[in-house]
């Protein structure tokens, strides 16, 4: 039995105070099915209802399972996981979100996908249910991502995932700021699949994802993935001037041909296309400003997220009770805002 890969299930958790009882409830026994060494990693995001308490309550009633990371403040749910990952000691990562729209029951079978020799195993998820607009926007962000990676997967808003140590360690050691764990986890895997999984509503409470912050993180799954955005931009700026000169030119024949009243009617034409350009440098300059502001974020290396504390072990606590210098450590060279 212990020959098998063992497997560290790591869940983000921000004010889900109702989720968590029914959570750890599936949760473990989902685990306990896996009929492999297994420990589950709650990393509790700053919150303010209540979450921790009810957490590191149940790292204590279920010593040597469960393990409860607590965040000082809320750092996102990104740095969460990446601060989970840090703390989980199995073979396999798996990923879900803690309020239940990712049913635990689906553990098993990406565990399963992975141990075919899969590095990453994405989900799909079926009969998605979210608000329309949602749905829409991550169509468009998929199809998005496919394009520029070339990796052939559907759905990469579903942290529903599973990943490699290999992998893990490998995003460990990025030191970017700003990131998105599926698209990153891809850069380093050899052999990544997707498998279909069911998908439920927000089970209580309410989304963390205003549209604001959701088009923010669109924003670093893009800057994290490619430059490409900058090289379309320069390229666009070579087409417009490119028009500009011939348009430059047609008008002066314009002004040869019907005289200086003729002129003077262009004026407001004129405007017109000075508008646009102005439009377009604007969207060049605000599209450099995102990488520059991701610069200046890595090149602070402000950490990612400061842990309070962290109550149990599990997995025999492999390597050993510095585990939890190890979390702050790691604090203390990466980083976030
Ligand atoms: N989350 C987090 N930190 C945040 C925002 C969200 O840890 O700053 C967690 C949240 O508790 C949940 C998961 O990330 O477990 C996904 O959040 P949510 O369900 O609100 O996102 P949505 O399903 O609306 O995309
Ligand atoms: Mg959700």
């Amino acid at each position: 039995m212990s020959d098998r890969m063992s497997v560290s299930v790591v869940i983000p958790v921000y004010n889900e105070k109702d989720n968590l009882p029914e959570l750890l409830e599936r949760t473990l026994k989902a685990c306990r099915g896996l009929g492999r060494p297994w420990e589950l990693v709650f990393v509790d995001d700053g919150s303010r209802d209540g979450s921790s308490d009810i957490l590191a309550e149940a790292a204590r009633a279920h010593a040597g399972e469960v393990k409860a990371v607590l965040l000082y403040r809320n750092c996102g749910q990104h740095n969460a996981i990446l601060c989970g990952f840090g703390a989980a000691q199995g073979d396999i990562l798996v990923t879900l979100d803690a309020d239940l729209q990712n049913p635990p029951e689906e553990i098993g079978k990406l565990v399963a996908t992975i141990d075919e020799g899969f590095d990453v195993v994405g989900s799909v998820r079926q009969d998605r249910q979210d608000a329309l607009f949602r749905k829409v926007f991550s169509g468009a962000v998929n199809l998005m991502v496919r394009r520029t990676t070339g990796v052939r997967l559907h759905d990469y808003g579903c942290m529903l995932r599973a990943y490699r140590r290999r992998v893990v360690e490998a995003m460990l050691e990025c030191k970017e700021r700003h990131t998105f764990i599926p698209v990153l986890a891809n850069l380093f895997a050899k052999r990544v699949t997707e498998v279909p999984v069911s998908h439920a509503e927000r089970a209580r409470g309410t989304s963390k994802y205003s549209v604001l912050t959701l088009v923010n993180l669109q924003f670093d799954l893009l800057t994290c993935m490619t430059a490409a955005p900058l090289r379309i931009v320069t390229w666009v700026g070579i087409c417009i001037s490119a028009l500009s000169i011939g348009f430059g030119a047609l008008l002066l024949v314009l002004r040869l041909v019907y005289g200086p009243e003729w002129a003077a009617a262009g004026v407001f034409t004129l405007f017109a296309i000075l508008f646009f350009f102005i439009g377009a440098q604007f969207v060049a300059f605000g599209l450099m400003g995102e990488y520059i502001g991701r610069i200046h974020a890595d090149v602070r290396e402000r950490p990612r997220y400061i842990v309070d504390r962290v109550v149990g072990e599990t997995l025999g606590e492999r390597r050993g009770a510095h585990e939890s210098g190890h979390a702050t450590a790691h604090a203390a060279r990466s980083s976030g805002n």
